[in-house]
């Protein structure tokens, strides 16, 4: 299984680009490169690691998914939500830990890519499965090729253990 830890604000959402897609949801531009790395790499499905999951459900987020083209099927699951608060004190974990806690529920996954507009600091641990995008342009072409490329690398390097 290859699964890819799919942010939605700042890599198929962008607050002020215009262009949309018919579903008003998300980034045309964008979206179509999220597509391109769905198409080229068939067996991949995503986990959403966005903050979009403390407001919808996973029935909500696949029915957005499929409005805007994409197979619903496609979205197995969300990160868990780790935030928790102790007396006065609210902890906000790093996404990486609850990355890092789906993988832990889910250990026969050992390929994954990770697409998220968060610093690199937040991504302690997986600087080689993630792909950084920027806030304000989301995914664009050259970085799904690169994704497609890590994707197909990691699946030909353990494809026996498939
Ligand atoms: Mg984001």
């Amino acid at each position: 299984m290859i699964i890819v830890f799919l942010d939605i604000d700042g890599v198929i959402n962008i607050w002020r680009k215009p262009g949309k897609d018919p579903s008003g949801r998300f980034d045309q531009e964008a979206l179509n490169n999220l597509k391109l790395i769905l198409k080229a790499v068939p067996e991949a499905l995503m986990v959403i690691s966005s903050t979009w999951r403390f407001h919808y459900t996973l029935m909500e987020l696949r029915g957005f998914f499929a409005e805007a083209g994409i197979d619903a099927e496609r979205i197995l699951d969300v990160t868990p939500d780790l935030r928790r608060t102790e007396g006065q004190i609210k902890h906000y974990p790093g996404k990486n830990e609850e990355i890092e806690a789906w993988l832990f529920q889910h250990p026969e996954v050992k390929r994954l890519a990770i697409l998220d507009d968060v610093s690199m600091e937040d991504m302690v641990g997986f600087e080689d499965q993630f792909f950084q995008t920027r806030f304000e342009e989301g995914l664009k072409h050259y970085q799904s090729q690169r994704i497609i490329d890590h994707l197909r690398r990691i699946r030909s390097a353990l494809s026996s253990d498939n």
